[in-house]
């Protein structure tokens, strides 16, 4: 089986594709934007709308086994391939509305939340908090802090809101995991991950987090990857508070914090999702210290220049999504590489990261 047909033509699919034709496989791309990033890695690159049913039913029949890099298709009009999508749509079902993601892992055991109720509730919460739409938010688009009740948009509390405590001075993590078809499991060293305006800024390998911390985000991981049924590589967002762990979202897909695997590890996330879908035997992983990725922003571009151009380049792994348009706050490139002699530093006076 070697021809894969990817929703979505961003860069997870063309981060699978360079992937992929390494192991010998072909793609084919599903993407409404004629411009997707990815077009170029594509065999047949089709421009369609996710909603197109008999477009979507050519591609599924065009193509042997299926991913998604992203989460917001129609999961009823893939329900009849599910035995081609080894990522189920279960996944797509349950985490596409933030309330129905909450509801579900709050009833897996032993596995939370932070507090929320949809903002249409009688049930009123104290501020801080933060308002968020349910649907089609990301990079902490559609969501507002509120911490005087007088900024708070009474057209908002309806149900197409949720809003949910806002926990001051978290540490975020994330797990990123592998399920093979087979069942079998691997599972990266846990991520730290840090935002800036709610778009991942920084993540590195967390050697340090306390082993319970770190086993309990890994079983929540594993409970959440076994109860959709899921086959590929998923990401669970945690926040840590004086050692309480909440879950605060999962990506049915290959994630941004993941993309320090692809140097700081001997199997990239993105390999690992194909091994996975593919039902191929999972490598033991291995993760390397002191290694960071820094994501560049639409805005950073013209200092992108900068770095190219830098002495800092021989010893980074830059790399440019390729994206026609360099819209603010939008993530157009990533670099990663080792932190020596104050690399981190230097690299973060040039890349600025989410800005208002
Ligand atoms: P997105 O889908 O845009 O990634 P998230 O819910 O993950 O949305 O929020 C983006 C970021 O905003 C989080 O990674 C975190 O930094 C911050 N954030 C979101 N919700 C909370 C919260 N309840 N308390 C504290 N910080 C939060
Ligand atoms: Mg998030």
């Amino acid at each position: 089986m070697s021809n894969i047909g990817i929703f979505g033509g961003g860069q997870l699919a063309k981060m699978i594709c360079i992937e992929g034709y390494k192991m010998g496989l072909d793609f084919n791309i599903y993407d409404p934007n004629p411009m997707a990033c990815s077009k170029s890695l594509a065999n047949n690159f089709y421009v369609n709308d996710f909603l197109d049913e008999p477009k979507i039913t050519e591609f599924i029949k065009e193509n042997d086994v299926f991913t998604y890099e992203f989460e917001n298709i129609n999961p009823s009009l893939l329900e009849k391939y599910t035995d081609k999508i080894p990522q189920g749509i279960d996944a797509l079902k349950l985490l596409q509305d933030r309330f129905t993601e909450k509801e579900f892992i709050n009833k897996l055991d032993g596995v939370k939340t932070v507090p929320y109720v949809l903002a249409s509730s009688e049930e009123k919460m104290d501020v801080p908090f933060i308002i968020k739409t349910r649907r089609n938010g990301y990079d902490g688009k559609g969501q507002f802090l509120i911490t005087d009740l007088a900024d708070l948009k009474q057209e908002m509390l309806t149900d197409d809101y949720i809003i949910e405590k806002y926990i001051e001075g978290i540490e975020e993590y994330s797990i990123v995991m592998g399920r093979s078809t087979t069942g079998e499991i691997k599972s990266y060293e846990p991520i730290k991950n840090i935002h800036k305006k709610g778009i991942l800024h920084q993540s590195t390998f967390s050697f340090d987090l306390d082993k319970s911390i770190k086993e309990k985000m890994i079983e929540k991981t594993r409970m959440i990857i076994e109860k959709l049924n899921y086959s590929g590589v998923l990401c669970v967002e945690f926040f840590v508070k004086n050692n309480e762990v909440f879950v605060n979202e999962v990506a049915p897909r290959v994630h941004n914090s993941g993309h320090l695997t692809i140097e700081a590890s001997n199997v990239s996330q993105f390999k690992l999702h194909l091994q996975c879908i593919l039902g191929m035997k999972l490598p033991d992983i291995l993760c390397r210290k002191n290694y960071y990725m820094i994501n560049i922003l639409g805005h950073d571009l013209k200092n992108i220049e900068d770095i190219k151009n830098a002495e800092l380049l021989k010893n980074c792994n830059v790399h440019i999504y390729g994206k026609k348009s360099y819209a603010k706050n939008r993530k157009v490139g990533h670099i990663t590489f080792e932190n020596k002699d104050n690399l981190l530093n230097k690299v973060k006076d040039i890349v600025v990261g989410g800005v208002e």
